[in-house]
């Protein structure tokens, strides 16, 4: 391995390019390669759920260029180029003919949709959506259309339901949970959200499964599990993202639910480390932007030379479903108490406490929403 080889970054997502920024506050010079498969535009993903009610169209949603991103972080950045391989004892990436030899390496190359295998020959009117060019594509596609059926209920099936419906489309939800966001809210919280959308006119298909469906004229017929059949322009699929692993897992690093890190973000492999999506944070799969923020201003320090251990505060997460506002922060998933529900109607204040009474988690709607701040307060930090 060269000494003079770059820091390189594969990956220019949020956590890509907080890394580099936070990078470049300790230290101007140190070369920085960024690797990206797509066009390297700078966007806050939690803004794709966002377009309608925000009134923007796919490309006012992306911050900067690529070249505008060169220029502001002094870095080189390699778009257009997918990474196919690590070679962990030459540290060295492979793309594809390629090798690009590193001195340290950084993955924040996200998550992959998970994609059902559904029959039927209509699947070219299915989309998913997990970054600005899915987006794009989608936008494109949503011209002229009125309807939209969204396969999965969890939180980014029901912030475009809502989103949707303040652009004036037509929604169905179709999903195998008996309510909305089964994993992450409590049942009364999750029926605030739940009967908030459908006062808005979200029609909810639960307890069912798209099982077909079919090219009819621009559009597609679905079938459902439970017999029924709807029409619609577009589908979009939002049935959960899994952390890209293989690549990793190929190249000898230790993987689970994503690439395993310890607190100060390293691989099982020496100079490799890892962050964001893809990332495993010492057993935490944390698929939100607070968590990986925490972790580039940390990995950022240990890049410099001061090895530092990530802290993860208490982390509540805000649901962008305008119609009812909502904001939660789970438990452990290990935590041993009860949900202690204050409800009326759309209002919900859901608090999970030990049996002790400490408060381990909430989940908070509508009026009580703006309570999320107080609480996170009393939430014990994930990071003691
Ligand atoms: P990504 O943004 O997925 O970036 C991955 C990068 O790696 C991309 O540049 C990609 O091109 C590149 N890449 C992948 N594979 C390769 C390869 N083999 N070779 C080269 N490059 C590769 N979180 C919140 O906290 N609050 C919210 O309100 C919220 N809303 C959301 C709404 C939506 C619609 C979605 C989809 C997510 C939302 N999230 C939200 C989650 C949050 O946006 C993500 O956790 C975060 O953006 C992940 O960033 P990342 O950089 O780790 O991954």
């Amino acid at each position: 391995m060269s000494t003079d080889a770059p820091i390189v970054i594969v990956g220019t997502g949020l956590s890509g390019y907080t890394l580099a920024k936070e990078i470049r506050k300790q230290d101007e010079s140190t070369p920085i390669v960024m690797v990206t498969a797509d066009d390297g535009f700078s966007y806050s993903k939690p803004m794709l759920s966002t377009g309608f009610t925000k009134g923007k169209e796919a490309d006012e949603l992306a911050q900067a260029s690529a070249n505008a991103m060169v220029e502001q972080l002094n870095l080189e950045l390699r778009t257009y180029t997918t990474v196919t391989g690590i070679d962990p004892h030459a540290h060295e990436l492979v793309l594809g003919d390629e090798r690009l030899v590193y001195s340290k390496l950084v993955l924040a190359w996200g998550a992959d949709v998970i994609r059902l295998s559904i029959a039927g020959d209509g699947q070219e009117h299915v989309y998913s959506i997990n970054d600005l060019v899915d987006y794009r594509a989608f936008r494109n596609a949503l011209q002229g259309k009125k309807r939209v059926a969204i396969m999965g209920a969890g939180l980014i099936g029901c912030e475009f339901a809502n989103d949707l419906r303040n652009g004036d489309y037509e929604v169905d939800v179709i999903a195998p949970s008996d309510t909305v966001m089964p994993g992450l809210l409590p049942l009364p919280a999750a029926e605030a959200v739940r009967s908030s959308l459908e006062k808005l006119g979200v029609r909810f298909h639960l307890e069912t499964v798209v099982e077909h469906v079919s090219a009819r004229g621009n559009g597609v017929n679905l079938t459902l599990g439970n017999g029924e059949t709807l029409d619609a322009d577009l589908v979009i699929s939002a049935v959960g993202l899994r952390p890209r692993t293989e690549l990793a897992a190929a190249a000898g690093l230790d993987t689970n639910r994503g690439i395993m890190v310890n607190r100060a973000l390293e691989t099982s492999a020496a100079d490799i480390y890892a962050l964001g999506d893809c990332a495993e944070v010492d057993g935490h799969v944390l698929l939100y932007v607070m968590p990986l923020m925490a972790c580039a201003r940390a990995l950022a320090k240990t890049l410099a030379g001061e090895r530092t251990e990530v802290k993860y505060g208490t982390m509540p997460v805000m649901i962008k479903t305008p119609c009812c506002p909502t904001a939660v922060c789970p438990p452990p998933p290990d935590a041993s108490g009860n949900w202690d529900v204050d409800a009326d109607g759309q209002d919900v204040r859901a608090l999970f406490k030990s049996d002790s009474g400490e408060v381990l988690g909430f989940a908070v709607t509508g009026r009580y929403a703006v309570e999320k701040q107080a609480l996170s307060k009393e939430v014990p930090p994930i990071h003691n």
